[in-house]
């Protein structure tokens, strides 16, 4: 059966924006955000993160840290709330990398759509009533070449964002959040209201 998913950006949405985390001193988790994820889980959503980590492609930063960055996510979700992510997905990729075997034009850097195409290929989705929420308009630009409702936060870069650059942009957000705990507390408010809606 299909399943609706909520797509996360990673930085500057479940983690503070730091620039490139090339160490994992550098992840820190945004307050809310493990049990914005819980909720989610809750409401038997699949949350899948798509990040773009250019830092790969630039050799700031090995392929295998990104790695240990992810079960770090992991392991601080399911401490501090028992959530969990069903994947994560990112992208090593920049056209104008050092790195030969990740220095490409590739379709999986947001807002390409190559990220979307990867999970629908692992996940049965329900795109129509999918999300993303995101703190930058290449997010927003992501979720609407993918068919899919963007949310953005004010986290990271999206006061900026939301400020300076949204205005010029096609493809804005149904909601703007103060956080992601925010932004799932808003998907919940729709869900009770819908449910009341179809109630007999
Ligand atoms: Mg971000």
């Amino acid at each position: 059966m299909k399943k609706a998913a909520v797509f996360l950006d990673r930085d500057g949405t479940i983690n503070e924006q730091m620039g490139y985390i090339n160490h994992l001193s550098r992840f820190k988790i945004i307050p809310g955000a493990a049990e914005a994820i819980r909720i989610l889980n809750d409401l038997g959503y699949l949350t899948i993160v798509v990040s773009n980590q250019s830092g790969v492609a630039r050799g700031y930063y090995p392929l295998d840290l990104v790695h240990e960055v992810h079960l770090l996510l992991k392991h601080v979700l399911k401490e501090e709330s028992g959530a969990h992510v069903d994947a994560v997905l990112f992208c090593p990729h920049h056209p104008r990398g050092v790195v030969p075997d990740f220095a490409v034009d590739c379709r999986c850097r947001k807002p390409r759509t190559g990220l979307i195409e990867q999970a629908c290929r692992t996940f049965d989705i329900d795109l129509p009533h999918s999300l993303m929420i995101g703190d930058m308009c290449s997010d927003m630009e992501f979720a609407k070449r993918t068919g899919i409702k963007g949310i953005m936060v004010k986290t990271g870069y999206g006061l900026g964002e939301i400020e300076y650059v949204l205005p010029r942009r096609q493809a804005k957000p149904i909601h703007i959040a103060c956080d992601l705990l925010d932004a799932v507390r808003w998907i919940v408010h729709g869900e009770k209201a819908h449910s009341h809606r179809s109630a007999p």
